[in-house]
C-alpha cells in the first residue's frame, strides 16, 4: 500500500518552518533546530492535524455523519479533531476523561468555541484510589461512554466514526510518515544535516510513524522520544508496546521493513510524576525557551520533551551533531496552568 493512495483532506498543504534556535545553540556543543508543527494550519495547530488529514479522509470515505473521540480534559487531540471535522462538515462528540472543571480554560474553552458536543467521563470516590487504578478506571469509563453515545446516534440512523485517543489508528500514521520526507527535503534545501529528531511521546503513534518514515525514506535522522506518561512504567515497557504497534502498521499496510527494538529510542527521565502533572525541569524548559527564543511550549507535552532535549544537550549526548526538535503544539493547555508554579 502506498500512502499516496490513501484518502486525505488537505488541511496543511504548506510546509511548516524549520528554524535555528540561535541563542540556545550557543550554550551547547550541538546546534538546536525546531520544526514548527505548532503552526499547522488550523485550530491553533499541533501534530494531530497531520494525522487528522488522513483519519477524516477515511471518515469521509465511510460517509460518517459524526466522529466521536476522547482524551484528557486538556486534550489537544480533541480540540484539533473538532476544528478539522468542522472544516469538512462532520459533527464531533468529545468525551473528556476526568472531572468537569468549574471554568473552561485552554483547550476545553476552545472545544466549546469550536462547538463540540462535550461529555465528561468521570468516576466517584477518586481519593480512595491509587494513581494506576484511577487512570485505568477513568479510561474504562471513557470507553464505556464512547460506546454508549455511539449506539445512541446509530439508533438515530447516523453513521458514527470513532477516533481513538491521540488519533492512534492506521490512517493517522500517514501524517508523520509524510512529515519525515518533508523534513528531509527541507533540511536538504537549507543545507543542514541533522542527526536526531526529538519529540514528546504520549499515545505514541507520532514516534511510531517517524520510526517507520525513517526506514521507508532512509533519512538517517534518528527519532528520539521523550515520554510524557508513565502508566506502563519504564521506557523499555513502552518500547516493547511501540514495537507491537509498529508491527501492526507494517502488517496493515503490507510494508516489508526491518524495525527492531533498537530502533525505538525512548527516555523516561523527564516525565515527572505522571501525565499532565507539571514537572520542575519541564517548567524551567518552558521559561528557558520563551525567554531565549520567544517560543511557547506547554507543561503537558512539549515542555517536558524540550526539558529532555536540553538535558541531553547538556550531557553532550548529541556530541556536536545537529538536533531537530519537533514542536508538536499544545500551547493552549498552558492557559490552564496555575501561574504560581512559574
Ligand atoms: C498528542 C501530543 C503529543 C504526542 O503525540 P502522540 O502521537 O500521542 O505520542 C505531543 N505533543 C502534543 C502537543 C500533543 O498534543
Amino acid at each position: 500500500m502506498n500512502i499516496k493512495d490513501l484518502p486525505r483532506i488537505e488541511l496543511c498543504n504548506v510546509k511548516t518552518p524549520i528554524e535555528k534556535l540561535n541563542n540556545l545553540s550557543k550554550e551547547f556543543k550541538n546546534n538546536i533546530y525546531i520544526k514548527r508543527d505548532d503552526l499547522l494550519g488550523i485550530g491553533l495547530g499541533g501534530n494531530k492535524v497531520r494525522k487528522l488529514e488522513y483519519i477524516l479522509g477515511d471518515a469521509l470515505e465511510k460517509k460518517a455523519d459524526i466522529v466521536i473521540t476522547s482524551g484528557g480534559v486538556q486534550s489537544n487531540h480533541v480540540r484539533l479533531t473538532v476544528a478539522c471535522a468542522n472544516r469538512v462538515g462532520i459533527k464531533t462528540v468529545a468525551v473528556l476523561v476526568g472531572s468537569e472543571p468549574s471554568k473552561y480554560k485552554g483547550n476545553t474553552l476552545l472545544d466549546k468555541v469550536l462547538g463540540a458536543e462535550i461529555h465528561f467521563a468521570d468516576i466517584k470516590n477518586k481519593e480512595e484510589l491509587s494513581t494506576g487504578d484511577l487512570n485505568r478506571l477513568l479510561d474504562e469509563e471513557g470507553e464505556r461512554l464512547v460506546q454508549e453515545i455511539k449506539s445512541k446516534y446509530e439508533k438515530e440512523g447516523k453513521i458514527v466514526y470513532v477516533i481513538p485517543g491521540g488519533g492512534k489508528m492506521p490512517p493517522g500514521i500517514a501524517g508523520y510518515i509524510n512529515a519525515t520526507s518533508e523534513i528531509y527535503s527541507q533540511l536538504q534545501e537549507l543545507r543542514i544535516n541533522c542527526d536526531y529528531l526529538v519529540t514528546g511521546v504520549g499515545t505514541s503513534s507520532t514516534i511510531a510513524s517517524l520510526i517507520i518514515g525513517e526506514k521507508l525514506y532512509n533519512t538517517g535522522i534518528k527519532p528520539l522520544g521523550i515520554l510524557v506518561t508513565n502508566t506502563l512504567g519504564s521506557a523499555k515497557a513502552y518500547a516493547e508496546r511501540i514495537k507491537t504497534e509498529i508491527d501492526g502498521y507494517l502488517k496493515f499496510y503490507n510494508w516489508d521493513l526491518n524495525i527492531t527494538l533498537d530502533d525505538i529510542k525512548l527516555f523516561d527521565a523527564y516525565t515527572g510524576e505522571g501525565y499532565g502533572i507539571p514537572s520542575e525541569d519541564g517548567l524551567l524548559a518552558i521559561k528557558k525557551l520563551a525567554q531565549s527564543e520567544g517560543l511557547i511550549v506547554d507543561h503537558i507535552y512539549t515542555g517536558k520533551a524540550f526539558a529532555g532535549l536540553l538535558d541531553l544537550s547538556k550531557k553532550e549526548f548529541f556530541e556536536d551533531k545537529n538536533v531537530l526538535f519537533l514542536h508538536t503544539g499544545g500551547s493552549p493547555a498552558l492557559f490552564d496552568l496555575d501561574s504560581d508554579l512559574l
